[in-house]
């Protein structure tokens, strides 16, 4: 008689959109169908179960949330689950549902996907620190990271309110993490880099007075730094880069500063209820490059805020041209219903905000070019991602340039290359000395 055959494994399959914070909660929800025994596939006709984990931060993005939807829907196999989960499903859930009835399941934060029953969920806005839903993605385990560098998510929400940004009402008050648990997962990520991610990393801890408090994201920092070869920062809020913190930056050997600035004018800074303006912040950057010339740094601004004037745009535009910041990134100003900035006065003709992005855009793309043609003759140290491609202290995963390196450097590794070439953003490298663990 023959024996039972075991059915064939259900698969999967992901589609990340938005944010690094979104790819590590995907990461885990693939943790969570595997642990169920599921198998994941990058074939949308084998999958029997397809997730979209979607971005809703701004027009844009929900936009390409649908479409991507709406894409994956017609590829499907008949049978196949569609799965609607991340920020989109959180903020217009039971909209959502109705909007999609092609799609299976509408599944906010905390709500079990696959095979898993779900239980009655408590809404993301009304958790405390202390309420922990259902499926914790924040503190769920993850596999091991295919590549030599991974994003690791230290907390979730934030407990600030700047006019233009409507993730607090849907990723919900900070929840800091356990030291422990962030330990923990970069261990078994196994990997060489560690990006630390949230929506607001350097006001890590402050959200547990007794346990972290304010500060903690430095001795987090030093911590990691002791577990792997480099470790980097992403969000910082300006007003939260304390002496401690560049110090521990610094001597982390990834002198690099993602500086949520947003803007510079002072004025249009209040309206957005943020810190900071352009003196303080040269004086900053000023500050951490006398400690480190070699430091680099990456900043974002949103152009067309309610209110902003002629003179608020020639503020930053002097900014940039003085900054000279390795990488920036613009965005034009997005409406977002229950925001502060969406009951202001004083829109900005959309026509002139194409313009000054595309003013913005040619001057930083200038000085981007620039700084790279400046390496050009140097040897760096890279760490190599993939065959024929690495990255220096200046370049984060996958929002920054590359280097391009000789295809026989192992992935994984690091190496000192001679930078040869700059094509734009990236940079062209040649030869590789191996280095070893004593010599970094
Ligand atoms: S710091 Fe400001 S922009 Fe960033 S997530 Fe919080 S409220 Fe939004």
């Amino acid at each position: 008689m023959s024996r039972p055959v075991a059915p064939a494994p259900q698969r999967f399959y992901v589609e990340t959109l938005g944010c690094p914070k979104n790819q590590v909660d995907s990461d885990k929800l693939i943790g969570t169908l595997i642990a169920d025994g599921m198998v994941g596939t990058d074939r949308i006709d084998e999958a029997d179960l397809v997730v979209v984990n979607t971005c809703a931060f701004i027009d844009e993005a929900r936009r390409e949330s649908i479409d991507t939807v709406l894409t994956l829907d017609e590829q499907r196999r008949d049978g196949t689950r569609l799965v609607v989960t991340g920020c989109m499903a959180e903020r217009y859930g039971a909209e959502l549902t109705e909007a999609l009835p092609e799609v299976d399941q509408v599944a906010g934060f905390g709500v079990p996907i696959g095979g898993r029953q779900r239980r009655d969920l408590i809404p993301v806005t009304a958790l405390t620190t202390d309420d922990v839903p259902e499926l914790d993605l924040l503190n769920l385990p993850r596999p091991r990271s295919a590549v030599p560098w991974a994003y690791v998510k230290i907390a979730e929400g934030c407990d600030r309110s700047c006019g233009f940004c409507a993730i607090p009402s849907f990723r919900g008050p900070q929840r800091s993490r356990d030291v422990v648990s962030i330990l923990g997962e970069v261990d078994q990520l196994e990997v060489r880099e560690v990006v630390l991610v949230a929506q607001d990393l350097a006001s890590y801890g402050k959200d547990r007075p007794d346990e972290l408090g304010a500060g903690s994201i430095v001795p987090l920092v030093r911590a990691v730094a002791e577990r792997v070869d480099r470790v980097r920062l992403l969000y910082l809020y300006p007003s939260d880069l304390s002496d401690e913190l560049i110090d521990a930056v610094c001597d982390s050997g990834v002198p690099y500063f993602d500086l949520s600035l947003q803007h510079v004018s002072k004025p249009l800074l209040r309206r957005m209820r943020r810190w900071g303006d352009g003196d303080r912040f040269s004086r900053r950057i000023a500050d951490i490059r006398s400690r480190e010339p070699g430091a680099a740094f990456r900043s974002n601004f949103i152009v067309g805020y309610p209110g902003e004037t002629d003179d608020d745009h020639d503020q930053l535009v002097r900014f940039v041209e003085e900054a000279q910041l390795d990488w920036c990134g613009f965005f034009s100003y997005s409406a977002e219903d229950g925001t502060f900035a969406a009951g202001l006065d004083g829109a900005v003709d959309p026509a002139l905000v194409h313009e000054r992005l595309a003013e913005l855009r040619e001057l930083q793309d200038a000085i981007t070019a620039d700084r790279r043609d400046e390496l050009i003759g140097a040897t760096v140290e890279v760490l190599v991602d993939e065959v024929g491609v690495g990255r220096t202290h200046r370049e984060a995963p996958e929002i920054d340039g590359i280097v391009h390196v000789a295809a026989d450097l192992a992935p994984g590794s690091f190496a000192a290359v001679e930078v040869v070439d700059a094509l734009g953003p990236d940079l062209v490298a040649a030869g590789g000395d191996p280095v070893g663990e004593d010599d970094r």
